[in-house]
């Protein structure tokens, strides 16, 4: 395995310098997630308005993918709606499972796109989505479960 070509400079970047690392409190929303083949282990908390994603933080510990994942995840979402998120989220993950060409909206998360070639490690780069999407579902159900009527 040349893990020169997988950890690229960004990635390495992101994993020595994590952007947006620690935790919001008070918070919205707040999920963990935890990917057992390779141990890493993520919590997530989110400020939203209505359907926006105004602040984002995550802490925990993993390989550099997962948290470079995390990193370059909570730059390109703060600000950013539930459609735009999706979509983002659509397009890494067809990167990542090589289905997909790194699209411009991308941005640094492009970076990971090496990590294809690993399959074992694309559950370390989609970790922090999985748990970003399982904290946005909790918090949409709080208001749905008051009833007005
Ligand atoms: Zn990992």
């Amino acid at each position: 395995m040349q893990l020169d070509e997988l950890y690229r400079e960004v990635i390495l970047d992101h994993n020595k310098h994590p952007r947006n690392f620690g935790r919001l409190d008070p918070h919205d929303a707040e999920a963990k997630g935890h990917n057992p083949l390779c141990g890493d282990r993520l919590t997530v908390t989110v400020l939203r308005e209505g359907d926006r994603v105004t602040d984002i933080r995550f802490e925990g510990n993993g390989c550099a993918i997962s948290m470079a994942s995390a990193s370059m995840m909570t730059e390109a979402i703060k600000g950013r709606d539930r459609a735009a998120i999706e979509t983002l989220f659509q397009q890494m993950h067809a990167l990542l499972t090589g289905t997909g060409s790194a699209s411009a909206d991308l941005g640094k998360l492009a970076s990971l796109a090496g990590v294809r070639e690993f399959p074992a490690r694309v559950k370390c780069a989609t970790l922090c989505w999985h748990t970003l999407n399982a904290a946005l579902a909790r918090s949409d159900a709080v208001p749905a479960s008051v009833s007005t009527e």
